[in-house]
């Protein structure tokens, strides 16, 4: 059996990423890797379908293991990608979809030449900045931090293999299909 793909989907943060992904889990064509994390759950967020939700301890414990695939910091937290679920998935012969910041592409990226990376962009900046300006709760320094934050994301796009404009969530969930049909 042919071993699964690797597909990386990221892009700047408020670009989208978690509703395409979120629509993933519809469709049988991928296998949504669960990362860990060391953020609180979000009101809906159930422990082990949208993350697993770990201490501190836990976390450092988990790459000191060397139980992670990479992980990074974001936004105060930690996240990172279980090894073993991703593994056995690919063995398996499923495609494995991981939704990650910038940083954990880049990881990926340098410890698996086969990986595809996917980026997606959101049809301008100035969407992008709307979206983030629109989050609601945030300060006006911390959106001010979020928009730097998304510039210099954005200037990352050049080191993927793909870019997919996110127009519309099926036209992306399609895009994403086809390059793992490929
Ligand atoms: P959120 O807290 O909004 O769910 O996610 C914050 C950011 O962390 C998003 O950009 C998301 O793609 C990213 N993220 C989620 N899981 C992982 C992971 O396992 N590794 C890395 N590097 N980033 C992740």
């Amino acid at each position: 059996m042919a071993r699964g793909k690797l597909i990386v989907l990221s892009g700047p943060g408020g670009v989208g990423k978690s509703t395409i992904s979120q629509e993933l889990r519809k469709h049988d064509d991928f296998t949504l890797s669960v990362s860990y994390t060391t953020r609180k759950p979000r009101i809906g967020e159930i422990d082990g379908v949208h993350y697993h939700f770990v201490t501190d301890e836990e976390f450092t414990e988990l790459v000191h293991n060397n139980e992670m695939l990479e992980h990074a910091e974001f936004a105060g937290n930690k996240y990172g990608t279980p090894r073993k679920e991703v593994e056995s998935a690919r063995d398996a012969g499923r495609n494995v979809l991981l939704e990650i910041e910038i940083s954990g592409a880049r990881q990926i990226r340098e410890h698996d030449s086969s990986a595809l990376l996917v980026f997606l962009m959101p049809p301008s900046w100035e969407v992008l900045k709307a979206r983030i300006e629109g989050r609601g709760t945030d300060t006006p320094e911390r959106i001010a931090a979020r928009l730097a934050l998304a510039e210099e994301e954005m200037a990352a796009a050049k080191e993927f293999d793909e870019i997919l404009i996110n127009h519309e969530v099926g036209e992306v969930v399609q895009g994403l299909i086809a390059l793992a049909a490929r």
